[in-house]
């Protein structure tokens, strides 16, 4: 799904990316060894997209980046860039921009020299330059920084500046592998919304690697769900958290439940509806579990089980209930459930109700 119109005039005026290219990658294999880093991927980050590559720890996520970048020359397959084929085109070649987890600034320079170093390897005249670094800078909000030292800077400081020096020669490609990992909860919260204010006001075409699922969901107009090297699952946020394909992106994403369906079909009560015969399990989010039925005009489903624990995490009770087969239930109750919680005790049965709609097969 594409962004609004790419009209937003930017602050800086010459910032913005209005002549967005899609990167197209087709059929992309590597092998290190005997290893399968990455299986046959293919993935198209239209022109001023925003994907955002989510997997576990070897899933491929920074090989395949790697690749796009060009420091990485894949086995097979090819890589489109403005309808050519860049796989041979060596990465300084690409004029992407590129943002690593770890900074790699140079801390013997200011944040000026880190930022104008781009411009300066291309030929830009110095005024320029300058005028140029500190517009980048204006735009990630390190303005008047220009003159610090590397060293003096916090995480997310430097982390911009890496930010600012990859835009400031207005690539029309931006490639991000795990930028926020090193920052704590509430600074990566605040710079995940930052990079998503700055991708719509530049409109770069934009391939972003996370591990974070939360992250991912956030950040991108689509996310790519890796496993095991291969692409497994390609979709809007919404649509990757609501209709997962397979059992490794509903446990990956969120929390949910999953039920054998013929498991299901002997503990839950109320009517599935039709059933596609390739079904196998059910999937429920632990927050679509209710302790109580209202509305849900497409029917309800119930389950119930022994209440084996329940944890409060402020903004919503975590309940543990196990089916008589032992099978475990995740439910969480928001925070004005706090009534119906109270009232209950562990040890005691418990129903979990269901919307009908609120089930997803799998
Ligand atoms: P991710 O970024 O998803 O964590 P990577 O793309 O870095 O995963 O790595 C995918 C797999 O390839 C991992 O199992 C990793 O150990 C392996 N791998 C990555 N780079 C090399 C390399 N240079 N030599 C051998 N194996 C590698
Ligand atoms: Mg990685």
């Amino acid at each position: 799904m594409l962004l609004s119109p790419a009209s937003t005039p930017s602050q800086t005026g010459h910032m913005n990316s209005r002549s967005a290219e899609s990167v197209r990658i087709e059929a992309v294999s590597k092998m290190y060894g005997e290893f399968r880093a990455l299986d046959d991927v293919s993935l198209t980050v239209e022109a001023g997209e925003f994907v955002a590559m989510l997997g576990p720890s070897g899933s491929g996520k920074s090989t395949l980046l790697m690749a796009v970048a060009g420091f990485i020359r894949p086995d097979r397959g090819r890589i489109f860039f403005g309808g050519s084929d860049i796989v041979r085109l060596p990465a300084n070649q690409r004029g992407f921009g590129v943002v690593f987890q770890s900074y790699a600034l140079f801390p013997h320079m200011d944040v000026m020299a880190n930022v104008t170093f781009p411009l300066n390897v291309r030929g830009v005249p110095q005024d320029e330059a300058r005028r140029r670094a500190a517009a980048a800078l204006d735009v990630v909000k390190l303005g008047g920084f220009g003159g610090r030292r590397i060293g003096e800077l916090s995480g997310g400081q430097r982390q911009r500046v890496a930010l600012a020096r990859a835009i400031v020669f207005e690539p029309k490609v931006l490639l991000m592998d795990e930028p926020l990992s090193a920052l704590d909860k509430t600074l990566r919260e605040e710079m995940q919304m930052e990079i998503r204010e700055l991708h719509n006001k530049l409109q770069i075409t934009t391939l972003y690697v996370t591990h974070d699922q939360r992250e991912a969901l956030t950040i991108a107009d689509r996310v790519a769900v890796m496993n095991k090297g291969r692409i497994v699952q390609l979709d809007s946020p919404e649509a990757i958290y609501r209709r997962p394909t397979d059992e490794f992106v509903a446990r990956f994403i969120g929390e949910a439940t999953i039920l054998p369906l013929a498991k299901a079909r002997g503990m839950v009560a109320g009517d599935l509806g039709a059933v596609e015969p390739s079904a196998r399990a059910l999937m429920v989010r632990s927050e679509d579990f209710c302790l109580s039925r209202a509305g849900g005009d497409g029917g309800w489903l119930t389950v119930s089980g022994l209440l084996r624990g329940i944890v409060f995490q402020g903004d919503s009770w975590l309940l543990q209930v196990d089916l008589a087969d032992g099978q475990a239930i995740t439910a969480r109750a928001q925070k004005h459930f706090s009534a119906e919680v109270g009232a209950l005790e562990v040890g005691q049965t418990v129903e979990l109700h269901v919307r009908r709609d609120r089930v997803h097969l799998l």
